[in-house]
C-alpha cells in the first residue's frame, strides 16, 4: 500500500497541472491515469485529442506566460473565426477580451501538449501510475496519524493507493467521480445533476485534407442553426499541412420526432433517425462544396484514434463545488468545466488543477471553491450565459441573430455604437444577455454548491 498525499485520478491537462503545482509546492502526488494507446506517442498516456483550439485570453486564464507555450506544439496561429448560420455569417477577428497572447488564437498538438505537462509535472516530482485505473474510493474523514483524513484508492491492478488529499480529474465520463462524490450527499445528488448521459454531448471529429484552393488555415468555422439539438453544431479547425478537424458536437439521445427536417441544412426529408457524426461530416462538405465529392477531401488515417476519426463525450453543463471539508477538489471536464458551446475547456482544465495542486500541497483547500471562481468567474458567467440564451434557437434565430448583434455573439463585449446600429432587436439581445448573466454572476452558474455536503 502506497501512502501519499496527494492523490490524482486521471492524467489530462487537469489532473497533470494538479500534479505539478502539488508536487512544486512540496507535496508528494501521484497521478493515476488508466492510459491510452495513441499511434502519435511512443507510451500509454493520456486521453488527448489529436489537436485543440486555443484563444488568446485562455492562455492567462491557465495562468501561463505566452513565452511558456512550447512552440513545437503550436500546430497554427490563428486569425479569427467565422461563425456561419444558414444565411448570415458574423466573422469575428478578435476575442475583444484582454490578453497577453497578441493572435487570436492558435491550434495545438493537444496530444503534445499533454505530454510536456506531464514533464514538468515529473520533474516537479510527481509521479505517474499509467494503464492503472482507479476502480473505487473510500474516504475516512477521521484524522489519523497526523492527517485530516484519508482516501483510500483501489486500482485495477489491485493496488491500494492511500492520500490525504484527493483531485479528481477523470474527465466528463466521471468514472469515478459520480461515486466517490456520493459518499458525502444524501439529499441531492451529484448523480443527480451530473449524469453523463443525461447532461454529456458527444462530440465526433474526421481528420481530412482540404484542396489547397478551399484551404482556411488560420481561421476557425462554426455552422450555427444546422442540425438540430441545443448546442449542436459543426466545425472545422486547422490543423497543420493541409489537415484540419472536421467535427461536430450534439447532445446524446436527440429524436428526430422532434424536430421539422425541412428546417435544418443537414436533415433530410427521408431521415429515420438523427444521422450518425460521419453522415453529417458528408452533407455539411456536401452542402458547402457542391462542386466537390467527398473523397477530394480524403481521410488522414494515421490520425485520430480510430483510422482518422475519434468519438469523445464532452461536458456540456455547469460546474459544481467541491466538498473540501473533506480534502477533495474536483477539476475540469470532472466538474463539468468544458464547454460545448464553444467546444473549449483545456484551459478551465489546467486552471482549476493548478488551483487544486497547490492547495492540497499547502494544507490549504478549502479555499479552492472560492478560489477558482474567483480566477474564471467572467469565463464561467459568459458561456453559461450564451449556452442559456440560444438554448432554443433554430436556424431563423441563429440568422437573426447573426445579422444584429454581430459584436455581442460568441464575445460576451459589445458597445453602445454597435447596438445603435443594430436597432431594437440588437438592444433586446443585449437586454437578454444582460439579465440573464446577471442571474449567473456571484458564482449563480455553479449548480451544486459546497453546502449541499453533508460535511
Ligand atoms: C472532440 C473534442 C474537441 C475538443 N476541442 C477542444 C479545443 O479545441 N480546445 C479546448 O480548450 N478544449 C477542447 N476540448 C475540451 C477538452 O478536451 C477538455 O476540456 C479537457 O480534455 C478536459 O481535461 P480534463 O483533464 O479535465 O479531462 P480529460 O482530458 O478527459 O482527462 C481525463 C483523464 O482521466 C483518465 N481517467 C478517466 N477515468 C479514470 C480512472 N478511473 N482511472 C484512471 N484514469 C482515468 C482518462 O484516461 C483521461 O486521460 C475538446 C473536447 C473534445 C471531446
Amino acid at each position: 500500500m502506497e501512502r501519499v498525499d496527494v492523490a490524482i485520478v486521471g492524467g489530462g491537462p487537469a489532473g497533470t497541472s494538479a500534479a505539478w503545482k502539488a508536487a512544486e509546492h512540496g507535496a508528494d502526488a501521484v497521478v493515476v491515469e488508466k492510459g491510452v494507446p495513441r499511434a502519435d506517442r511512443d507510451r500509454l498516456g493520456p486521453d488527448s485529442t489529436d489537436a485543440a483550439g486555443m484563444l488568446d485570453y485562455w492562455v492567462d486564464l491557465m495562468d501561463f506566460d505566452p513565452e511558456e507555450i512550447p512552440e513545437d506544439i503550436i500546430l497554427r496561429r490563428l486569425d479569427g473565426a467565422d461563425f456561419i448560420g444558414p444565411s448570415k455569417t458574423l466573422p469575428v477577428e478578435t476575442t475583444n477580451i484582454d490578453a497577453s497572447y497578441p493572435d487570436f488564437g492558435f491550434a495545438f498538438d493537444r496530444a503534445g501538449f499533454d505530454d510536456w505537462l506531464r514533464g514538468q509535472a515529473e520533474s516537479a516530482g510527481a509521479s505517474y501510475h499509467v494503464g492503472d485505473s482507479v476502480t473505487d474510493v473510500e474516504s475516512d474523514l477521521s484524522p489519523s496519524n497526523g492527517r485530516e483524513q484519508t482516501h483510500t484508492l483501489t486500482l485495477s491492478s489491485g493496488e491500494e493507493l492511500v492520500a490525504e488529499y484527493l483531485v479528481l480529474a477523470d474527465g466528463p465520463q466521471r468514472t469515478v467521480t459520480t461515486d466517490a462524490l456520493d459518499q458525502f450527499t444524501s439529499g441531492r445528488t451529484i448523480s443527480d445533476v451530473l449524469n453523463p448521459t443525461e447532461v454529456n454531448h458527444i462530440a465526433y471529429q474526421e481528420h481530412r485534407k482540404i484542396p489547397d484552393e478551399l484551404l482556411e488555415p488560420h481561421r476557425l468555422k462554426f455552422w450555427w442553426g444546422y442540425m438540430p439539438g441545443h448546442t449542436a453544431y459543426p466545425w472545422v479547425f486547422p490543423n497543420d499541412g493541409n489537415v484540419a478537424r472536421i467535427g461536430l458536437t450534439m447532445p446524446i439521445g436527440l429524436d428526430i420526432d422532434d424536430f421539422d427536417k425541412s428546417e435544418w441544412v443537414l436533415l433530410r426529408e427521408d431521415d429515420d433517425g438523427i444521422p450518425r457524426g460521419g453522415e453529417y461530416i458528408e452533407r455539411l462538405l456536401e452542402h458547402l462544396y457542391p462542386d466537390y465529392d467527398i473523397d477530394d477531401f480524403p481521410l488522414v488515417e494515421d490520425r485520430g484514434k480510430q483510422g482518422g476519426t475519434e468519438t469523445y463525450p464532452i461536458s456540456s453543463t455547469r460546474p459544481i463545488e467541491s466538498p473540501t471539508k473533506a480534502g477533495v477538489a474536483v477539476v475540469g471536464g470532472a466538474m463539468g468545466g468544458t464547454s460545448a458551446f464553444h467546444e473549449g475547456g483545456d484551459h478551465v482544465a489546467v486552471r482549476t488543477g493548478k488551483i487544486a495542486g497547490r492547495l492540497a500541497a499547502t494544507g490549504d483547500l478549502q479555499r479552492y471553491n472560492d478560489t477558482w471562481q474567483d480566477a474564471l468567474e467572467d469565463e464561467f458567467a459568459r458561456n453559461v450565459t450564451l449556452a442559456d440564451v440560444v438554448h432554443d434557437y433554430g436556424p431563423a434565430e441563429w440568422d437573426h441573430a447573426f445579422g444584429t448583434a454581430d459584436s455581442l455573439l460568441n464575445r460576451g463585449e459589445y458597445s453602445w455604437w454597435t447596438i445603435l446600429k443594430s436597432g431594437l432587436s440588437g438592444y433586446r439581445m443585449v437586454k437578454q444577455y444582460n439579465s440573464t448573466k446577471d442571474q449567473y454572476r456571484n458564482g449563480g452558474y455553479v449548480q451544486f454548491e459546497e453546502s449541499e455536503y453533508d460535511l
